[in-house]
């Protein structure tokens, strides 16, 4: 912490930072955990950055910057997964509206990762803006509506306070709902997006786990998200649901989370029947799934074929934002088992930014997958807590499975006030695509990277939802035995 106040001028600027790292520490709501430094494993790299000149598409005439800049201004780049919402409620208490907000949002100088100046600067095409809040205590063990309301209602607040941004922003987001001509939404936002000189960011949104709908009322409430934007849905957060199971279990704040790799339900499997018909549902409505944060064994049930059947969901899938576990053998993170199915189902993964999912070492126990319910989570390691070290976990993922199943999903503004070096906000995305090129990335692998793979999902997604409803499937049903 003491490297973290150097440098901070006055006592105004203190006390804002001082009420993150309060809050960051002593709930840290909104994302996972990460243990001490010890070097070696897996994510171990004990070289530095090194700075690759052998990038296959040679253009001595642009520098590496230069062509950075170029690949973000020809495709927008889409960030699988941005957290400002949640910090505007811990810190701003959903006032966008306040003094403070406005000069720090528009001025830049807001604490963590995200403000207008940085987008801009960063060149941010968009996001799927996410509606976070936490699991309710108890989450994965009294799934009943009532355990679940505070959730739901809290969700109501944060679409609507990520609405309220937009519609005071209208320059500097595209809303969604403003959609009228024939091509899809996808289609849409990015002729908004390349046909104004501002550059307008994607509004998309999304949820972080069916914890945010009620159990007994997830069709309809999925529906009411559509209707405002939501256009993702993350299955866990980190809780089980009645719907899915999760890599981690926090049950209760006061406690550091565990890891549940193990299956939560043998009989019904880590997507449940109810869960099934959930994802069935998003797929006719055109609802993203997300597989972050699942568990191992529901990513492996969404990505896989049934051995007598399809997969469990028509559409392609997302991990919004987990990174390679080779490199960080994190329970958040995507096994090579798993990552060498995302082809098939032309899913993409995008990586997440946060230093204990990019530099961890091994848990003594992290092998084991089947044998649930609780094993250590792996140690942090801080020296590889770098821009580059994102870097590698991009390029693990696309030499491995290639570039068309690779993008970014950064988690700012939900990784608490710890940053990579060199990738401290949404401003040092340019950075990242340097880097990438440096690394023998090519500028067309690059575009998808950015947000080429992502949008190939949404329309796909898109795609099948328009073929359901061609094909007759009518909206999922709701137990509706209740009085
Ligand atoms: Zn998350």
């Amino acid at each position: 912490m003491s490297r973290f106040f150097q440098g901070i001028g006055t006592l105004l600027f203190f006390g804002c930072f001082l009420a993150v790292v309060v809050f960051t520490l002593q709930s840290r709501p909104w994302d996972d955990t990460e243990g001490p430094t010890q070097p070696g494993g897996p994510g171990w790299d004990p070289q530095p950055p090194q700075p690759s000149h052998a990038h296959p598409e040679p253009q001595p005439d642009r520098s590496i910057e230069e062509r950075a800049r170029a690949i973000l201004n020809s495709t927008p780049l889409i960030d699988g997964h941005n957290d400002l919402a949640i910090f505007i409620r811990s810190e701003y208490k959903n006032n966008i509206t306040s003094g403070r907000f406005v000069k720090e949002f528009e001025k830049g100088g807001m604490p963590l990762n995200v403000d207008l100046p940085r987008l801009r600067s960063g060149q941010v095409g968009g996001a799927f803006w996410s509606a976070f809040v936490g699991c309710p205590v108890n989450a994965s063990y009294d799934m009943t509506d009532s355990n679940y309301a505070t959730a739901v209602s809290h969700t109501t607040e944060q679409i609507d306070v990520l609405k309220r941004l937009q519609a005071r922003y209208p320059d500097d987001f595209i809303n969604i709902l403003t959609k009228t001509a024939s091509s899809t939404e996808s289609e849409y936002m990015l002729d908004q997006w390349r046909s104004s000189s501002r550059k307008p960011m994607f509004g998309s949104l999304s949820i972080e786990g069916l914890h945010q709908v009620p159990p007994t009322a997830p069709m309809s409430t999925l529906r009411h998200y559509y209707e405002l934007g939501v256009r993702m849905a993350t299955l866990t957060w980190n809780c089980h649901n009645p719907f899915a199971d999760a890599s981690l279990v926090w049950n209760d704040y006061s406690e550091p989370p565990s890891v549940v790799n193990g299956v939560f339900r043998p009989k019904e499997g880590a997507v449940t029947a109810h869960g099934r018909r959930v994802l069935k549902e998003m797929n006719r409505l055109g609802m993203i799934i997300d597989i972050s944060h699942t568990s191992y064994w529901t990513q492996k049930a969404v990505l896989s074929k049934d051995e007598d059947g399809p997969r469990i969901t028509r559409a392609p899938v997302v991990f919004s934002h987990s990174s390679a576990y080779s490199i960080c053998p994190h329970p958040r993170n995507v096994r090579d088992d798993l990552l060498d199915l995302v082809p098939e189902s032309n899913s993409v993964v995008m990586v997440n930014f946060s230093p204990g999912f990019i530099s961890c070492t091994s848990a003594p126990d992290h092998n084991l997958v089947s044998d649930g319910p609780r094993f250590s989570l792996p140690e942090y390691f801080e020296k590889n807590n770098t821009l580059h070290q994102v870097a590698r976990h991009i390029t693990y993922i696309g030499q491995r499975i290639g570039y068309d199943h690779v993008g970014l999903g950064s988690d700012f503004d939900g990784m608490g006030n710890e940053t990579p070096r060199g990738l401290g906000g949404v401003d040092k995305f340019p950075d990242l695509v340097a880097e990438l090129l440096r690394m023998g990335v090519s500028d067309e692998d690059m575009k998808k990277v950015v947000g080429g793979n992502v949008l190939r999902v949404w329309k796909d997604v898109e795609d099948i939802s328009a073929t359901m409803k061609d094909e007759g499937v009518e909206p999922g049903l709701d137990d509706a035995s209740g009085f």
